[in-house]
Formats: structure tokens, C-alpha cells, sequence
């Protein structure tokens, strides 16, 4: 009788590793300990869920020394410190391709959390990106070269789309895992570890825990969320269309793909040029939006360049590398109405602006973002109508 044997999972040898890690990185314990294992045969590697459930392949398990476990333990947790999958989330990945680039980009953000440390995968930094260390996933996802036959993937944990064999999220009255609650608390928690460790944690890490305890919101990440709603909902995708499954599918077992539908939106970019505005700020807010809209799937956008009048208006592929003037007065409700004129008629118009402007009284028949540009005086910028979504841009 010959009947294959599922293997058992080394607990105990996935302990020792989780000790040897916490031995480590002392201030990095409150996490180590967090993650509930699962037994995932067949896996051929060892992930961690978006819910802190560790997924580990007895095999792999078995053929990995306590330190390279120990290692890859670490660089998971790293992941769901760093909230890298409501980061995809936000950025929104299309197809396996950049699921897995989107992979490299996390991994590149976290390369110098632990200096030399080894694991049981392979590790990309941000030079195999072309690009330099210490920026964030975002920036690595959207400029960053994509790796020929890049397939890391490190768990929902790291790009948030949950694999079939995954356990139902944690509810109120069942089910293992942290919920978002949980999770952001113990964020908070080991943030304040690492604080206190000081110099003992790396520059990466000390770099993450001053993020997490400073309460301003990213301005990159608020305005890729919002620009990608108005977009989604603007095409009538709302939800990721699961009816149209990826070319490459078919390889990649256990990947539920989400293909988004390609919308046909028009987009118009109305860009503050006046005297006040900061010309640096300004550059950073529109290489960002270039970026977004580029990965939505926007071919084509429509830039108006205003003052007190509209001093440019043109239908360009990219709004990158694009020149100010630098005029006088200021009215954002004469760019508005350029846009909407504009044919075809736009349906998400983005202004940028340091918001001294006057605004159109009724809202405008379109999706208005107001991205607030702000100042180095300390002059709070004046409220926006009730109908824009108010994002302020800080340096
Ligand atoms: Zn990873």
C-alpha cells in the first residue's frame, strides 16, 4: 500500500525561527508573535495573508535553516507593517504582470529594512528596479523597470488579492486573523517599539515608524485613491471585473485575477499658474497624476493652464514636463468652464491650485477634484466648495 502522506508542518522549527527573529530585532517582537500559522501543502513557499495569517509549505519549512525561516518571517511582517496590500489596493493592480511588479516594488521598498538578512526567497532591491534605495513601493511600482519574468509572491499581505486556498476573512463571531482594528493598532504599537529602539533599528525602519505615528495622510496615496474612484466610477467599473480573466491565468495556480475593465474616461487637468503658486509642488502633483491616470488605463488628457484667464489648453498624452507662466490673478472658475467646454466634454477634472481662487457657485456637471497646493508661509488654504473632493498637496 503505497499512500502518499501529506507532510506535517515544523511547528516547532517555525518557533525557534520566530525566536531567533525576535532575538534579532527585539522591538520587533509585538509583530514576529502576531501572525497565526497555517499549514498550506503545496504552496511551494511560505506567505503571509493581509490578515497576519502565515501560510507555510511543510516542504519548504522542512528544507530551510532557522535563520533563513526567521529571516522570511521577518520580511513578510515587513509587508503588513507597511500595509502593502491597501497600497495595491490604491494603486490598483491590473493582471498578474503587475501584481508581481507590484511585488518587486514592496520588496524594493523594504530591501534595507534588515540589512544582509538571508531568506528562503529571492530578495530584489531598488537598483534590479533601475532606481535608487529608500523610496516607497509606489514610486518603484510606477517608474521602476519591470523584471523579465518577474513571479515573486510574497502573499495577499503584500499585494492584496486573497489566493483561493486562503481562510474567510476574521468576522466578529469566527474565523482566524486580525481584524482592521487589530491590525492598525498593532502598527501603532510596534511603530512606538521601533521608535524607542532608536538607532538599534535600521534607517529603513526607523523611516516607517515616524510615518505611522505622524498623523498626516499622504497626500500621493489619498489623490491616487480618489482619482482612481472617480474614474471607476465615472466608466461604471466599479467593482474588478473577474469575467475576463488574464492572458497569463492559466500559469498561475491559487491567484484569483482581477482584470479592470478599461475605462474610457475624459480626464482634464486644470493647473493653477499664477504668481503664488509653487512651482515645485506643482511639478510633484502633476508627475503623480500622470502616473495614476497612466496605470488606469487614461490614454489622453486634457491640460488647461490658467490664470485670471486660460493661458494653454491641450490634449497631451502625458502631463509630464509641462511649462507654468507664472501670471498674475487668479480664477479657477474661468479654467473650469475651458474644461467643460471642451470637447469631448470631460468628466473628471482635477485642479490644481493654492485654492486663493475664486470657484464656480454651482457645481460644475462633473467629478471635481480641488488638489490644494500649500504654502511655505503657513497660511491655512481657504475651504473649497462642498461639491469638489478637497486633497491638500504638502511638500
Ligand atoms: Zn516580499
Amino acid at each position: 500500500m503505497s499512500e502518499t502522506v501529506a507532510a506535517q508542518l515544523d511547528t516547532h522549527k517555525l518557533a525557534a525561527a520566530r525566536l531567533w527573529a525576535s532575538d534579532q530585532f527585539p522591538y520587533l517582537a509585538s509583530a514576529i508573535f502576531a501572525a497565526q500559522v497555517h499549514s498550506a501543502p503545496e504552496i511551494g513557499r511560505m506567505v503571509m495573508d493581509r490578515y497576519w495569517r502565515l501560510h507555510a509549505d511543510p516542504s519548504v519549512v522542512d528544507e530551510a535553516s532557522v535563520e533563513q525561516l526567521g529571516g522570511e518571517i521577518l520580511h513578510l511582517t515587513s509587508h503588513l507593517l507597511r500595509d502593502h496590500a491597501s497600497r495595491a489596493d490604491d494603486a490598483g493592480l491590473n493582471g498578474i504582470e503587475e501584481l508581481h511588479h507590484w511585488v518587486d516594488a514592496a520588496d524594493a521598498e523594504i530591501s534595507d529594512d534588515y540589512p544582509a538578512l538571508s531568506r528562503v526567497s529571492e530578495t530584489i532591491t531598488p537598483s534590479e528596479l533601475g532606481l535608487d534605495p529608500h523610496r516607497l513601493a509606489e514610486e518603484y511600482f510606477r517608474r521602476g523597470d519591470v523584471r523579465e519574468g518577474a513571479s515573486n509572491d510574497c502573499g495577499s499581505g503584500a499585494h492584496g488579492e486573497s489566493a483561493s486556498w486562503e481562510p474567510p476573512p476574521p468576522s466578529h463571531t469566527s474565523g482566524s486573523g486580525l481584524d482592521e482594528h487589530e491590525r492598525s493598532l498593532l502598527r501603532r504599537r510596534v511603530a512606538s517599539d521601533v521608535e524607542a529602539a532608536g538607532a538599534d533599528a535600521s534607517a529603513g525602519l526607523r523611516a516607517w515608524a515616524a510615518a505611522e505615528m505622524s498623523p498626516t495622510v499622504d497626500w500621493r496615496r489619498e489623490l491616487a485613491a480618489v482619482l482612481r474612484k472617480a474614474v471607476a466610477i465615472v466608466s461604471g467599473a466599479v467593482d474588478y471585473s473577474y469575467a475576463r480573466p488574464s492572458r497569463r491565468s492559466a500559469a498561475v495556480k491559487d491567484i484569483v485575477l482581477a482584470s479592470m475593465r478599461q475605462p474610457t474616461v475624459e480626464i482634464a487637468v486644470v493647473i493653477d499658474t499664477s504668481a503664488s503658486v509653487s512651482e515645485e509642488l506643482l511639478g510633484s502633483a502633476v508627475t503623480e497624476i500622470d502616473g495614476i491616470l497612466k496605470a488606469a488605463g487614461s490614454r489622453s488628457v486634457r491640460f488647461i493652464a490658467c490664470d485670471d484667464a486660460v493661458r494653454v489648453t491641450a490634449r497631451i498624452s502625458s502631463v509630464e514636463g509641462i511649462q507654468t507662466f507664472g501670471g498674475g490673478g487668479t480664477d479657477m472658475a474661468v479654467g473650469i468652464a475651458a474644461a467643460l467646454d471642451s470637447r469631448p466634454r470631460p468628466q473628471v477634472v482635477v485642479v490644481l491650485t493654492d485654492g486663493f481662487t475664486p470657484w464656480p457657485f454651482d457645481a460644475p456637471r462633473a467629478d471635481v477634484i480641488a488638489g490644494i497646493l500649500g504654502n511655505d508661509d503657513g497660511i491655512e488654504p481657504p475651504a473649497t466648495p462642498s461639491w469638489a473632493t478637497r486633497i491638500v498637496i504638502e511638500p
